[in-house]
């Protein structure tokens, strides 16, 4: 517990000063992202649970906006009810009162004190709470239903575990754009605009305009969640990633074959085609020239809200770029 807290104090001294270099700010992320693995593996291996569980779990509390913003090594929050349990109002923190008070609170690092405050104990916490319910795959999602009680949030952390799982890593930053950058392609920024079919919309997107059969790309890390035909999109395809972003490709030709729900992608991998379906039932096509709308939409742990995706496929166009330059 001491080393922790000594490493959680040294992180938020460094990431107080003004370090004009930002290599420096890069060499603290890794770090803390090392210790985080390792807490991470620690306390799966005392539970007998797989580690990307509850890697999945911390991801998805990091990518709250109810999240403080100082850096912790744990992003977990277990409500004061639920860990101290019928105690809630003495917040006896010894773990022999919160266990008979029916708390949820542990200890994670063997001082006897289930402190809410320590990341260690927080995430023994939530690891013995899945292992008293078990241990698989679907026992973990039926007690993250227990804890969630949301269909969205256990859906959202299963996808970012199956991800950590897949690439044995919680560093999936990378990020390619949506199309081939040999192919003419031309967009602008229509974020907000109004739409005319289907009564008054607004265009909760960015259009890509190219031809028929370009090929489309995944722009990030992620799980394929829905494939198919929808009155306005057409064919379309949407896929979450690690950061409960869901991203929505639509009017397309065709999808890439064998791309199913429940595919894990990673950037640059093709998923469908460029084409102009939608606006009509399935099979429609042709009412407007061939592109690729791209949606972006972030869940904030209650509902899910759309936001302009044209500054990141700026910033991915460029670093797909640098990268193709960089060989
Ligand atoms: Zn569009």
């Amino acid at each position: 517990m001491k080393k922790i807290h000594i490493a959680m104090l040294l992180i938020l001294l460094l990431s107080s000063f003004p370090f004009s270099a930002s290599a420096k700010g890069e060499e603290n992320v890794n770090k803390a992202k090392q210790d985080r693995m390792a807490l991470y593996k620690k306390t799966a291996a005392a539970a007998g649970l797989p580690w990307y569980y509850l890697a999945a779990i911390d991801q998805y509390e990091h990518n709250l906006p109810t999240q403080s913003k100082e850096e912790k090594l744990i992003a977990i929050e277990i409500p004061e009810e639920k860990w101290f349990g019928a105690a809630s109002h003495g917040q006896l923190a010894d773990e022999s009162s919160i266990l008979w008070f029916q708390g949820l609170g542990r200890d994670g690092d063997g001082d006897k004190q289930a402190d809410p405050d320590n990341p260690e104990d927080v995430l023994y916490t939530m690891a013995s709470f899945i292992q008293r319910i078990g241990t698989t795959k679907n026992d973990i999602k039926i007690a993250l239903w227990h804890y969630y009680e949301r269909d969205l949030t256990v859906q959202t952390i299963m996808n970012t575990a199956k991800l950590y799982e897949k690439f044995g890593t919680i560093e999936l930053d990378k990020r390619s754009f949506p199309l081939p950058l040999h192919h003419n392609y031309s967009y602008r920024n229509t974020w907000g605009d109004a739409r005319g079919f289907g009564g008054r919309r607004i265009h909760e997107g960015t259009d890509i305009f190219a031809n028929y059969g370009v090929p489309v790309y995944a722009t990030t890390y992620g799980v394929i969640e829905l494939k198919g035909w929808n009155l306005y999109g057409g064919w379309r395809i949407g896929l979450r990633d690690s950061n409960n972003i869901y991203h929505y490709y639509a009017h397309l030709n065709g999808f890439e074959k064998g791309v199913s729900v429940g595919n894990v992608v990673k950037p640059g991998d093709v998923i469908g085609y460029v084409g102009a379906s939608g606006y009509g039932p399935p099979g429609t096509s042709g009412k407007f020239p061939p592109h690729l709308h791209y949606g972006m939409y972030k869940d904030n742990g209650r509902s899910e809200f759309s936001f302009d995706p044209y500054p990141y496929l700026r910033i991915w166009e460029q670093k797909s770029k640098q990268q193709k330059r960089e060989g």
